[in-house]
Order: structure tokens, then sequence, then C-alpha cells
């Protein structure tokens, strides 16, 4: 799949060429099948409506050796949260996989301080999802 859509390149939607991303449907926008575009972060990429992150290759030791793409890059606890910043604003909810999505993340710890200021706080490290979080099917 290699479709355009008046870019000057498509490199990010060539995360759609990986078998992990087919008949993928999206945790917290729904759209099903979902269209990738990479993230600035080694295998990930998000769903080109909502910015949900999920990772399509490589990651962790752990999903390398399982090898069940993709997964789901947010905590389960989140994606209701992150369902209810889509339906509220219908903005990106990526949160710190682009070098460039300063302005998502802005506007998400925004929005986070106002609704659920608690998600602001540092978490576990166990934050990055690991085998025991597949993706939804
Ligand atoms: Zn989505």
């Amino acid at each position: 799949m290699s479709p355009h859509f008046g870019f000057i390149h498509d490199y990010d939607l060539r995360a759609n060429d990986e078998p992990s991303a087919r008949g993928v449907t999206c945790a917290v926008c729904d759209t099903s099948p979902v269209l990738f575009q990479w993230s600035d972060y080694s295998g990930e990429a998000m769903c080109h409506e909502c910015g949900c992150p999920y990772q399509l290759k490589w990651g962790s030791d752990e999903q390398r050796t399982e090898s069940k793409y993709p997964y789901l890059s947010f905590m389960v606890e989140f994606v209701p949260i992150a369902r209810e910043y889509w339906q509220a604003k219908k903005a990106f909810v990526t949160y710190g996989t682009m070098l460039n999505g300063h302005q998502w993340i802005a506007a998400l710890n925004a929005w986070l301080r106002q609704h659920h200021p608690e998600w602001l706080e540092p978490k576990p490290e166990k934050a990055m999802i690991e085998k025991e979080n597949p993706c939804p099917a």
C-alpha cells in the first residue's frame, strides 16, 4: 500500500506495508481498518485519525519474543481516557511519540489537567505496554 494523499513523500504511510498493520480496529477512535503513519519511535505507528500508538514491529524484548503484533502502546487503563479525549476534541492523542508533536501533547496535557489530572502524575516503569497488553481485536 502506498497512498500519497498529496504528500511529497509517503514514508510515514509505509507503516501500512507491515503485515501487522492489516485489519486493525482502533482502540481509541474505532476506525476500521486503521490507516497508520510511523511515529518517531522505532517500529511504532499511530492511527492516522486519532494518533493512538501501536507497536507494529520490534519494540521490547518480550514483544520480539512473543511476536503478536500489533501491540497497543498505551496502558490499558489509559484507553478510556484517550477515547474520552478523542470524543471531546477529535484531536490526536499522540503522547510523546512524535518529535514534532509538541502541540498535540500540550493540548492533551491541558485537557488532562482539567479532566484527569491523575494522569499527569509519574507512572511506574510498567507504563510501557508489554506482552500482557495485546492489541484488542
Ligand atoms: Zn484511532
